[in-house]
């Protein structure tokens, strides 16, 4: 059991677009298991992927998360400043023998489902840029661990194949990236969305060979737009707005998605009331086990 002085959550965004009914519901999850301790709530901005993220995307995704009163301790962290820190720790998973150049491309391996591993023994092609893989047979098998809401997951690693870390273009992948920072700001308990819990197990593994904690993991209900698609910043779902009066509504709508039942009345009150009133009566077990919630 984490102590409540010990627990540090994060939020975590990609600044690919504003964040939307879906992101606010994940965030809101995260800060209210946060705050209901008394525990620290961080925000990392996720910004490796500079070609995805318009400039400007951050402040907007600042403002937003102001607006709703989810509001974060300490300075705000930039993925984009952390080239040294996400270097040495692939350098100790080579040094490990857990990770190790490609060339292949896509297309070569695509009828295999997942990428075979042909490169472990040394790269296939060298005189093409490579990538920098995990390597998946090695280390625990096979990966388990309990998430709050979906319970015992048991996963073979080597299914989902040998994933990239370091991408052939010299960006960070994220799988890399979010472990070392995690560890590093020494969060106790991740909070997300249900789309990342097929992740875990590379992100498992990563702690594993890199001797990094083993943070506690919650994955949220996925929300579904009117098509029945989960909503995202690719299929440009409508963003939540930034202005602190529009708020309210919306705040009142995400912790119905979250299974809290507000109080209806609470539906106009500003953010700051349905907030304390919320983090008084967080209980997670309140939440139902399904992957997916319907926006309307
Ligand atoms: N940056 C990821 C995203 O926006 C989330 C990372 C995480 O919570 O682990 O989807």
């Amino acid at each position: 059991m984490i102590s409540p002085q010990r627990y540090i959550g994060r939020f975590a965004p990609t600044p690919s677009g504003p964040l939307h009914l879906g992101s606010l519901v994940a965030a809101l999850g995260s800060w209210l298991d946060a705050r209901a301790v008394g525990g620290r709530w961080l925000l990392r901005i996720e910004d490796i992927d500079p070609p995805r993220c318009p400039p400007g995307t951050d402040d907007i995704i600042r403002r937003q998360l102001e607006a709703f009163g989810l509001t974060w301790d300490g300075e705000v962290r930039y993925q984009s400043d952390r080239d040294e820190a996400y270097q040495a720790a692939l350098d100790r998973l080579v040094a490990n023998g857990m990770a190790y150049p490609c060339g292949c491309s896509r297309r070569e391996w695509q009828d295999y489902g997942h990428y075979p591993g042909w490169c472990r023994q040394g790269p296939r092609h060298p005189e093409r840029p490579q990538a920098w893989r995990l390597r998946t047979d090695k280390g625990p098998q096979p990966i388990a661990w309990q998430d709050r809401l979906f319970g015992y997951q048991c996963h073979d690693p080597t299914l989902q194949g040998d994933v990239v870390i370091k991408r052939k273009d010299d960006l960070w992948a994220y799988q890399l990236a979010v472990v070392v920072d995690d560890a590093d700001q020494g969060i106790t308990d991740i909070v997300r969305g249900y789309d990342l819990l097929d992740n875990t197990p590379w992100q498992r593994q990563l702690q594993a060979a890199l001797a990094y904690p083993e943070p506690r993991y919650l994955h949220l209900p996925l929300i579904l737009g009117d098509d029945g698609q989960k909503l995202s910043k690719q299929n440009l779902a409508t963003a939540i707005p930034h202005q602190p009066e529009l708020a309210p509504p919306l705040l009142h709508r995400a912790l119905q998605l979250l299974d809290q039942q507000p109080p209806s009345e609470l539906r106009e009150a500003p953010v700051s009331l349905q907030l304390a009133h919320a983090c008084q009566h967080w209980t997670p077990e309140k939440l139902a086990a399904r992957p997916t919630r319907d926006y309307c």
